[in-house]
């Protein structure tokens, strides 16, 4: 079918996790079994370097990885080229005192590329509410070796803002759950199902919309946050672009000043841009990263990026 096709053409992406190797290593290490860096499409021994994210490695499609030792013990994490694009543009900076919240974790890929960007120092809290899936996210962190990470079995609609645990966070990354619509080589089936209802899908679009902007509206309350990277798995506008031009016009952004990056910070180089149409400022959407399943070689994916533009006045004396 039409979503198998597209998986095809989807390279196998290795991200390899710099908490536990270098690339430089990695790429030693497969040219020592024999693969050779050059167009991974022209052979299933033919690896590259990805062009945007810079640890990350391009294997053919076809590429099994489950009996990889490099994989089986963390140092290769398989995640899609559209799902590195978050942390890269939050880039926490890595250094002891940077204070990081993941506000949903599970499974954990972007948690353990976080924690990779900050070289494994500061503190980063990665949330998530599901106990079955926070069980996953312990284990995966465990085992790529994420010694900064704090996981919280948590819904981070109740965490504290004003806590003062939380008070030198500067960094939000924000997955959470969405429709998933994106996805084109996992259960594409059940997601053909839910579209073919289409009022039941408006439905249900309107309902995550509604989460997605308490989520971001919840993460500007964070006194010392600074940067806010939202993403979803999802083509739809109604919860990117239309997200987003809500996110931004709410009193909490209006009250701390977030603005979106420009493009300038926000991956430049990456060809797909936010869908004008949909934003209430069209220009705006220069400043949003989208990836198109089938025609990107990624899943479908969008990532934005809000910043804080002014110093709230501190009420302390
Ligand atoms: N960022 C993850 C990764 O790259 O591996 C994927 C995150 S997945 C799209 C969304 C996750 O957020 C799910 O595990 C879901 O259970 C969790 N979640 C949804 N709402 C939440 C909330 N209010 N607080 C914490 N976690 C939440």
């Amino acid at each position: 079918n039409n979503g198998d096709e597209r998986a095809a053409r989807i390279p196998r992406y290795a991200r390899i996790n710099t908490c536990l190797w270098t690339t430089e290593e990695a790429i030693r290490h497969y040219q020592e079994r024999g693969f050779k860096l050059g167009d991974p499409f022209s052979s299933d021994k033919a690896f590259a370097r990805d062009e945007h994210i810079p640890d990350l490695l391009v294997f053919h499609p076809q590429r099994q990885f489950h009996d990889d030792i490099c994989y089986t013990t963390g140092k290769v994490i398989l995640q899609d080229k559209a799902s590195c694009f978050p942390a890269t543009v939050l880039a926490p900076p890595a250094k002891d005192d940077t204070v990081v919240i993941d506000a949903t974790a599970a499974p954990g890929n972007k948690t353990s590329h976080l924690s990779a960007l900050m070289a494994n120092k500061g503190k980063l809290y990665a949330f998530e509410r599901d106990q079955k899936r926070y069980r996953t996210l312990k284990t995966m962190l465990n085992k790529a070796g994420c010694k900064n990470v704090d996981a919280v079995n948590v819904d981070f609609l109740t965490v504290n803002p004003s806590d003062p645990m939380y008070g030198r966070v500067t960094h939000i990354l924000l997955d959470p759950s969405c429709s998933g619509s994106g996805i084109v080589n996992r259960l594409d089936h059940l997601l053909e199902a839910e579209d073919d209802d289409t009022e039941g899908l408006e439905n249900r679009l309107n309902k995550l919309a509604s989460f997605q902007l308490m989520m971001i509206k919840h993460a500007m309350k964070f006194p010392a946050v600074q940067k806010i990277a939202y993403s979803t798995c999802s083509i739809h506008a109604i919860e990117n672009e239309q997200v987003v031009s809500q996110a931004l016009s709410s009193e909490e952004a209006i009250q701390a000043g977030f603005k979106l990056a420009p493009r300038a910070q926000t991956l430049p180089t990456w060809h797909r841009r936010g869908k004008r149409e949909d934003m209430d400022c069209e220009d705006n959407a220069e400043s949003l990263i989208r990836c198109s399943p089938g025609e990107d070689a990624t899943n479908g994916f969008f990532v934005s990026c809000f910043v804080k533009t002014q110093i709230t006045q501190c009420t302390e004396e």
